[in-house]
């Protein structure tokens, strides 16, 4: 839990160095002056008594001869004292001695105190004595008559017995710095571990905050910095919080524009790597988001002139602008696409925009607007160049031959009547389309629908050598139709079957029941459609077969599938050249029962 290198082992090794230093050196001040203080006492002590033994012990020494034993006076005054006394004659021999064997001890001349008091009048010495065998501190006295010398006298004491005090007052000094130590170490680490707590607790929440925990907060419990800092680490969670949540909804709008954007977006880096792809571009580029990603532009791109674009673009650094049209390998179609390239320099993230428009639809729209147009004129100008011949024929005299005329006139009369189907059409089908004309949609009978289209046209049949036949099913449900308007839907594919049928043929009119709808079907035996026609057979003008289509506009297929989608159905083909054609088309069903 503690690491050697934490803040909190830092400032309480610190602290506790600080601490025993301290200590230690005031414990060996105060030791060593207890000590200074204490032996300068017992000095002055032992000088005090020395020079009082002195005093009652003159005259019993000036009256001393050798070989006198003075030892039961030494006894006498050194118990008195509490030291050991030592009476010393002149010449350095001992003749009095309180503690120890007198007989024992050798000539005291050359003991350093002796000396000095000799010389001095009083000596002092803290040594080693031989005779003891441990620590003394001595102190040694001239004792003179008026005359001379008569003596020395000494008197010791033991320097570690006297200091026995002063060692029970070191340890006891020792003791409390010990305790006190012990006390300050772990009031250290309990300080330490107050400060560095709420820094612990922020290191924590900035620990959970960087693996993504962005809701996390720190109580601020103090007043001081490490509060302070707390208060402003919660202030900078709650606006990164709010920050990352307002770029993540902003992200997400992005990416759901991009996605369901018709056109295609990419984003590639300043090298040529894919960044981002949406949808549309990857269908445009026949590829997928995932595939393309990170890959150079112009593996994904695989057209020249897109990759040249993109190249040029950034050369120049200008948006590039080109219509291209590509190959797509899925459906062999060609498609159409506007290429708009531009460089992103000076931007967070340099790189390109690519962006694709598919004018495909567009372009095909212009072609198919292209087409009527010059199909119209060509309709029209036929019958109105018949027009003008026959107009021409009259006016250079036949109107003179009044029964050549009335051939003329007769035909103007039918080359009118053509011209007028066909606008009537066009103007139908325009009505249609534009959705202008009202549905009149009721539940009505399937029957009702076919019967009546089909009467009409048996004669044109019988006519033609063909056989046409009705057979719906008992129970069909009603359907959802505008009667007039589905009679002729039944009425022109009835009138085609007709007319692309060869004698000896038949036709049939049928019906079956799906769920929510009903399937009309009119089936021949006729020349059938070849398989290029049949997709754009419903096309307006489109004629698979000029020769046999005779009159016909092109246009009746065209308006039948209008008014088939306008109920909300569906109409198609089946054929096969040679063996016939099956045209079907639904229309929703308005209840179960017939
Ligand atoms: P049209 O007035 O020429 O009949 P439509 O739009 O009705 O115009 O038909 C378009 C073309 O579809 C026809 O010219 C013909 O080539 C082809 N077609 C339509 N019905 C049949 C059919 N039953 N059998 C064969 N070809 C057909």
């Amino acid at each position: 839990m503690w690491h050697y290198r934490s803040t909190q082992v830092r400032i309480a090794v610190s602290y506790v160095l600080l601490f025993v230093l301290t200590m230690a050196a005031l414990t060996v001040y105060l030791t060593t002056y207890l000590r200074r203080t204490y032996l300068e006492n017992l000095q002055e002590q032992l000088t005090a008594d020395v020079h009082l033994v002195a005093d009652v012990l003159n005259a019993r020494l000036a009256a001393a001869k050798a070989g006198d034993n003075l030892d039961p006076l030494a006894d006498y005054y050194a118990e008195l004292l509490g030291a050991r006394l030592t009476l010393i004659a002149p010449d350095g021999e001992v003749i009095g001695e309180s503690d120890f064997d007198r007989t024992q001890m050798d000539n005291h001349l050359q003991r350093p105190e002796v000396q000095q008091a000799l010389s001095e009048g009083r000596g002092f010495s803290m040594r080693y004595s031989k005779t003891g065998r441990e620590e003394f501190m001595y102190v040694a006295l001239r004792v003179e008559t008026e005359e001379s010398v008569v003596g020395i006298i000494r008197l010791a004491i033991p320097v570690n017995e006297a200091a026995s005090d002063l060692n029970r007052l070191t340890a006891a000094i020792f003791t409390a710095t010990l305790v006190v130590t012990v006390l300050a170490v772990v009031l250290a680490f309990y300080i330490a571990n107050r400060t560095t707590g709420p820094v612990r607790h922020l290191t924590q929440a900035v620990q959970q905050m960087a693996s993504g925990d962005l809701s996390t907060r720190t109580l601020p419990t103090t007043e001081d910095e490490v509060g302070q800092l707390a208060r402003a680490f919660n202030h900078m969670a709650t606006e990164l919080e709010e920050q990352i949540r307002a770029l993540s909804t902003e992200r997400c709008r992005l990416a759901a524009i991009l996605e369901h954007m018709a056109d295609g977006v990419i984003i590639i880096d300043e090298d040529g790597q894919i960044q981002m792809m949406n949808q549309a571009a990857a269908e445009i580029l026949e590829t997928a988001p995932e595939t393309a990603m990170g890959k150079n532009f112009s593996t994904v791109a695989r057209h020249h002139r897109l990759i040249e674009l993109w190249l040029n673009c950034r050369r120049t650094q200008r948006e590039g602008r080109e219509a291209i049209e590509t190959l797509q390998t899925a459906k062999r179609k060609s498609r159409f696409l506007q290429v708009i390239i531009t460089p992103q320099y000076g931007a967070i993230a340099p790189g390109f925009i690519v962006i694709l428009q598919d004018l495909t639809r567009i372009r095909r729209l212009e072609t198919v607007r292209r087409d009527f147009i010059s199909n119209i004129s060509h309709e029209l100008r036929t019958p109105l160049a018949s027009l003008a011949a026959l107009v021409e024929t009259l006016q250079d005299g036949a109107i003179d031959d009044p029964p050549a005329a009335e051939r003329f006139l007769n035909h103007i009369a039918r080359e009118v009547a053509a011209m007028t189907q066909i606008v009537e059409e066009l103007l139908e089908l325009s009505r249609i389309e534009s959705g202008r004309v009202p549905l009149y949609v009721k539940p009505t009978p399937v029957s009702d629908l076919v019967v009546r289209s089909v009467e009409r046209l048996s004669p044109q049949a019988m006519r033609s050598g063909l056989s046409l036949a009705v057979d719906l099913p008992e129970a069909l449900p009603l359907v959802l139709a505008d009667k007039e308007r589905v009679q002729r839907v039944v009425t022109n594919l009835v009138h085609n079957a007709i007319k692309f049928t060869s004698a000896g043929g038949s036709i049939a009119v049928t019906a079956y029941a799906e769920t929510n709808r009903v399937v009309i079907m009119v089936k021949d035996t006729g020349v059938g459609i070849s398989e290029e026609d049949l997709p754009r057979i419903f096309e307006r003008f489109y004629k698979a077969d000029r020769a046999r289509s005779g009159g016909g506009t092109g246009l009746g297929l065209a308006i039948s599938k209008h008014i088939v989608q306008a109920h909300g159905g569906r109409i198609w083909v089946e054929s096969e050249v040679g063996s016939g054609s099956t045209f079907f088309f639904s229309l929703p069903a308005a209840s179960k029962a017939a």
